[in-house]
């Protein structure tokens, strides 16, 4: 699909792959735990690789539903969480977790998986993030935010420390959802022209966010 867009579309574009964290209950379902958890942790091996090929950037979505579930589902998805922040290490990359609301628990909490992985909390991306900007809000782990108006600007009047996404879907059965793929430029434009951020914060948000934290050069 990035090969795709690259020969149409004068456009860069940045790929992370990995297995769907809800996927796992429909194959748990379907194979019993056991296969399922491995099914997994394959998803999971073919998105390093890719990654040591060059293909992509991140190991993610990767986490846990985002919806209740039982304290065994949460435990078995704690274990590939682990295992893909394990291989995110192998291969120098970031994950990019899927997961419940945003809570500086959370957040802590992914920290502390990744200590056991080796995986640094700046390597860990909360995608669908709350404005947790500050340290002691999110333990250092970098929240990606979605890209609402309101979402940004309580973001931007704490720090400049963060990612802005809109978890685009582009599933025909409901277009634009969650937020369009043009929203990020558009807001920040917006924010821009009415002296709410400088060019100077954009450019940390939109460069070197993204640069430090995917090892990638946006500069070109
Ligand atoms: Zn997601």
């Amino acid at each position: 699909m990035a090969d795709e867009i690259r020969l149409n579309i004068d456009i860069g574009v940045f790929v992370t792959v990995g297995p769907y964290p809800v996927d796992y209950l429909r194959l748990d379902d379907k194979f019993g735990r056991v296969e399922a958890l491995s099914i997994m942790k394959k998803g999971i091996d073919e998105a390093a690789k890719l990654c040591e090929e060059k293909k992509c950037i991140g190991i993610g979505e990767i986490g846990r539903p985002h919806f209740y579930v039982d304290k065994r589902i949460i435990d078995e998805s704690n274990k590939i969480i682990l295992y893909g922040m394990q291989r995110a290490k192998d291969v120098n990359a970031p994950v990019i977790i899927h997961s419940e609301s945003t809570t500086p628990n959370h957040c802590k909490e992914l920290v502390e998986i990744g200590k056991k992985a080796g995986l640094p909390a700046n390597k860990i991306v909360k995608h669908y993030s709350a404005p947790l900007i500050l340290e002691n809000e999110n333990y250092g782990i970098m929240p990606s935010v979605l890209a609402s108006k309101k979402n940004i600007m309580e973001s931007i009047n704490k720090g400049t420390r963060f990612l802005m996404e809109t978890d685009y879907i582009d599933d025909p059965r409901r277009p634009g959802a969650v937020l369009g793929p043009k929203t990020v430029p558009k807001r920040t434009f917006e924010l821009i022209d009415n002296g709410l951020i400088t060019e100077k914060q954009a450019f940390i948000i939109h460069e070197q966010n993204p640069e430090k934290t995917y090892n990638i050069s946006l500069n070109k």
